[in-house]
């Protein structure tokens, strides 16, 4: 019988890790997606519900206090967390539940679920990061420089993952986290 799991991926902004889990859900029904809350404005190209759940600092905050986030962090000046009902109650369908977090959120997880998978995903360089980012046009200048500052902090975490996959080509990313999916629904460990 397959067992859930919790995977998580992390990797610096502008990566490709929205493209990447977007992909991942359209070729696989068995997976699902954790969407985060999020004090974060809305880009002109996101959707409520979709893409995050967008609230105000004091709404997050209250969430956090309730206890209803499974990990909650401050990533480029706004407050990011994985809601935590969908995820516990997936994970006990024998679903695969993938967060898109950062590292530290990455972190707590390791710490309070220990069986999840870790996968961090890797520009093939920095000008690389930065084009990416720039191409992106949805943040200032200012925010950009930010998000450069802290990839090269996030990539310093790339010992406390279990799977390093850089991402050259979307379609050839994907394949290798089906892959290791499929692997790790096969460990003896998630057949207990
Ligand atoms: P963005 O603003 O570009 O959508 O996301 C910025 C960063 O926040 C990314 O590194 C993303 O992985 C991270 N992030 C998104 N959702 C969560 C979450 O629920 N928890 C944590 N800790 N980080 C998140």
């Amino acid at each position: 019988m397959r067992v859930g799991f919790l995977m998580v991926i992390s990797g610096p902004s502008g990566v490709g890790k929205g493209t990447v889990c977007e992909q991942l859900l359209k070729e696989n029904l068995d997976i699902k997606y954790s969407i985060s809350a999020t004090s974060r404005k809305k880009r002109p190209n996101e959707e409520n519900g979709k893409n995050y759940f967008f609230c105000s600092e004091d709404e997050f905050k209250k969430m956090a206090q309730e206890g209803k986030m499974l990990e909650f962090a401050k990533v480029h000046g706004n407050y990011y967390g994985t809601p935590k009902k969908f995820v516990l109650d997936s994970i006990s369908q024998g679903d695969v539940v993938i967060l898109e977090i950062d590292v530290q959120g990455a972190m707590q997880i390791k710490e309070n679920y220990p069986d999840a998978v870790f996968v961090f995903l890797l520009p093939p360089n920095f000008d690389e990061l930065k084009k990416r980012i720039v191409k992106r046009n949805t943040e200032d200048i200012e925010t950009i420089n930010l998000r450069m500052k802290n990839a090269e902090n996030e990539v310093k975490f790339i010992n406390e993952y279990d799977y390093a996959v850089v991402n050259e080509e979307v379609k050839d990313t994907v394949e290798k986290i089906k892959a290791i999916i499929q692997a790790e629904r096969l460990k003896v460990v998630y057949r207990k």
